[in-house]
């Protein structure tokens, strides 16, 4: 491969979280749960990696509950939720969230899911946001911390703050977040998600942190692993390169991010240069500086996604989850693109470590592809 540009869908898992698990799997098999001291030692090492993830997201350890990923977390609170807030409570959410989000919610507030609108260039629509949030009949609110699709950055401090005044539960799904921005304040949010591997960590693994640790909420029932709160065996080793991993990404972030932004920043102005008429989406707002999502001015984005590939180019027509319907990018939707638009579009993701050359190399392959067409 000349290229993996695909970072938003998932990671290659980072040497650090390799080493950890490898180490964990060898060493710490054993199951935390049970009751001699190899078992023990296994446990004592669960908890210091819950906190030292508590540490880096700055919330309380008892707060965080280790899941299977992003999609688990959400379901299964947004079950829980709905459990508990009873026939009136509404939720409301942005027209931009991740499916794995989004179709709980309509499932469990079938009709109670206001969204908050967002404007042309992404961005989210923060005073229809303030409107929307009516404390007598919110049971909650929930907007993601990074869109994955165009890396468009939502307002979550604000609206965490505008939720604490007016005493509504927030969530934030800051899968796409993780990793690639500052952590400071994300243990503030009511509740938080977030999965391994989109910071180099290994998949199946992520996380839930909960409002309160005594929060009796029952992600799975069975075992009294995670508190009684989400039953079965903990994937230990799973869970030590989740952390490793994060730990190695955010020491380095600092010095990472303006650099890649500036690769990405280049990449941008080359490629519209390059096949005129190629527009960015969202290139006026705070994105992530890892993702480019791009309208171009012909043909159906299979075409252009299979020719790159062949060149050697991984990207992404969107989403990875709706890659392989008809569904289209809800960010298109979101902003009432042109219909049209939708099949046009591709989504660029570099990584922590995608170098110069690869930027070039694909500006490169994708005038050769657009020329070929
Ligand atoms: N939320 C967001 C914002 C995502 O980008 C993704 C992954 N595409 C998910 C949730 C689902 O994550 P997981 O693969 O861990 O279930």
């Amino acid at each position: 491969m000349r290229g993996y540009f695909d970072y938003n869908a998932t990671t290659p898992l980072h040497p650090a979280a390799r080493a950890a698990w490898l180490e964990a799997t060898d060493r710490c098999w054993q199951n935390p749960s049970s009751l001699y001291r190899e078992a023990a030692a296994v446990k004592h090492r669960l908890e210091e990696a819950r906190e030292r993830l508590a540490d880096l997201l700055g919330c309380d350890p008892g707060r965080v509950i280790f899941t299977s990923g992003a999609t688990e977390s959400n379901n299964a609170l947004v079950r829980w939720l709905a459990q508990k807030s009873g026939p009136e409570g509404r939720v409301v959410s942005s027209s931009m969230e991740h499916p794995s989000l989004a179709e709980p919610l309509e499932h469990e507030f079938r009709g109670r899911v206001i969204k908050v609108p967002a404007h042309a260039d992404t961005s989210l629509n923060l005073e229809a946001a303030d409107r929307l949030i009516q404390p007598e009949n919110t049971a909650l609110v929930t907007v993601m911390a990074a869109n994955n699709e165009s890396g468009t950055l939502n307002p979550w401090r604000d609206l965490a703050a505008l939720c604490r005044a007016r005493q509504v539960p927030y969530h934030c799904d800051a899968s796409q977040w993780i990793g690639k921005m500052p952590l400071m304040g994300l243990g503030e949010c009511d509740y938080l998600t977030g999965s391994a591997h989109k910071f180099g960590g290994p998949k199946g693994t992520g996380f839930l942190v909960v409002r309160d640790e005594n929060e009796r909420l029952h992600l799975a029932r069975g075992g009294p692993q995670e508190e009684g709160r989400r039953a079965g065996t903990e994937n230990y080793p799973a869970i030590e390169a989740t952390v490793a991993a994060l730990e190695a990404v955010e020491e380095t972030l600092a010095a990472v991010a303006p650099q890649q932004k500036a690769f990405r920043d280049a990449f941008e102005t080359t490629l519209c240069t390059l096949i005129p008429g190629t527009r960015i989406v969202g290139r006026e707002v705070p994105r992530l500086w890892n993702t480019s999502l791009m309208v171009l001015p012909a043909h159906d984005h299979r075409k252009w996604l299979g020719r790159l590939s062949q060149a050697g180019f991984a990207v992404s027509t969107g989403s990875a989850c709706s890659a392989g319907d008809k569904g289209a990018s809800s960010v298109m939707q979101a902003i009432h693109a042109p219909v049209e638009e939708w099949r046009r579009v591709l989504r660029i993701s570099g990584g922590w470590e995608t170098t110069e050359e690869e930027w070039n190399g694909l500006a490169d392959a994708l005038q050769k592809v657009g020329a070929g067409l």
